[in-house]
C-alpha cells in the first residue's frame, strides 16, 4: 500500500462495480472513481491527507476529472493534488475557505493553494466515453451539494445529503432555520425518489455503504416531515459522526446546541436556536 499520511493512515480501494472504485480516506471518507473509455471521474477528493493523485494512478492512467459533491473540506481537500476541480458554483466559497465562516482555528490553519474551479449545474451530463453521469443539485446540508447518477452501474452518489450516520443541517455557508433546512432536504429526497427507476444503489460520502434506496429515502422523507411539523423525537446525542462526538469541540464548536432526530434508519442533526 502506498501513501501513508502523517498520522499513519492509509487510503484504501476496492472495486464496487466494473470500472468503478471506492477509495477510502482514513475509513471515514469515501470517494468514487468511475472509469470511462476516455477519462475517469473522481467524485470527491477527501481531506487532503496523503497524495490522492498518486493513489488514483494505481487504479487508472486515464485523465481524471475531479468533481466535488459539495464544498466541505473533507470532500475538496485533495483538489490541490490535481490543480483543477469541478463543483456547483455554491460550493466554491467553502471549497477555498473551509469552515472559515464558523471561525474554527483548526481548519482555518490549513493552507488552500490555488485550484482552478469549474462549475457543474443541475442537469449537466458528464461524458466519460461510453459512460454518462448525470448531475443533480440537491442543496440542504450544503448550498452547493450535487448528486451524480451513473447510468452504466445504475448508481446514485449523494455526498453528505443522504447517508447512514446522519445528515448535518447546520453546516451551510449560510445556515437556514432548521425547519426550512428540513423542508429543502425533504424536497430533494422526494426528487431523488422520483428518479428511483434510474438507480439501484446509493453510495454516500461517509459511514456505511451502499444504502438500500427505498428504505433510506422513505425514512428521510418521513423524518424531514416530522421535523417540519414538530413531532420528531429529538435527543442531545450528537455523537456518532466520527471523532466529532461533542459539538463543544472541533469545527462545529461555535455552531450552537445540536440535537439529533431519528426515524427508522434516518437521522438528522440540527441546531434549533
Ligand atoms: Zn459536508
Amino acid at each position: 500500500m502506498v501513501n501513508q499520511d502523517q498520522g499513519g493512515n492509509l487510503f484504501g480501494k476496492w472495486e464496487i462495480h466494473k470500472d468503478t472504485w471506492c477509495i477510502s480516506n482514513r475509513w471515514s471518507n469515501f470517494m468514487y472513481l468511475l472509469i470511462g473509455e476516455e477519462k475517469a471521474l473522481l467524485i470527491d477528493s477527501g481531506t487532503g491527507t496523503g497524495n490522492l493523485k498518486e493513489f488514483v494512478k494505481t487504479i487508472t492512467d486515464k485523465p481524471v476529472m475531479v468533481a466535488c459533491t459539495h464544498g466541505h473540506y473533507d470532500h475538496t481537500g485533495g483538489n490541490y493534488d490535481f490543480g483543477e476541480a469541478w463543483m456547483h458554483r455554491e460550493s466554491e466559497y467553502t471549497a477555498v475557505n473551509a469552515f472559515k465562516n464558523q471561525g474554527d482555528s483548526f481548519y482555518n490553519s490549513k493552507e488552500f493553494p490555488e485550484v482552478k474551479i469549474n462549475y457543474l449545474e443541475d442537469g449537466d451530463v458528464i461524458d466519460l466515453g461510453g459512460r454518462r453521469v448525470k448531475v443533480l443539485h440537491i442543496p440542504a446540508h450544503h448550498e452547493g451539494s450535487i448528486a451524480f447518477i451513473d447510468e452504466n452501474t445504475r448508481s446514485l452518489f449523494t455526498g453528505d445529503e443522504l447517508e447512514s450516520g446522519q445528515v448535518l443541517l447546520f453546516v451551510r455557508r449560510e445556515n437556514l432555520p432548521y425547519k426550512e433546512a428540513a423542508a429543502v432536504h425533504k424536497k430533494n429526497m422526494e426528487r431523488l425518489k422520483s428518479l428511483r427507476s434510474e438507480y439501484d444503489y446509493i453510495w454516500p460520502g461517509h459511514n456505511g455503504l451502499p444504502l438500500l434506496p427505498d428504505r433510506y429515502l422513505d425514512d428521510f422523507i418521513k423524518l424531514d416531515e416530522m421535523v417540519i411539523n414538530g413531532t420528531a423525537e429529538e435527543s442531545d446525542n450528537t455523537g456518532g459522526y466520527g471523532w466529532m462526538c461533542d459539538m463543544s469541540v472541533g469545527p462545529f464548536a461555535k455552531a450552537g446546541h445540536g440535537v439529533r432526530a431519528s426515524y427508522g434508519v434516518a437521522s438528522l442533526v440540527y441546531v434549533k436556536d
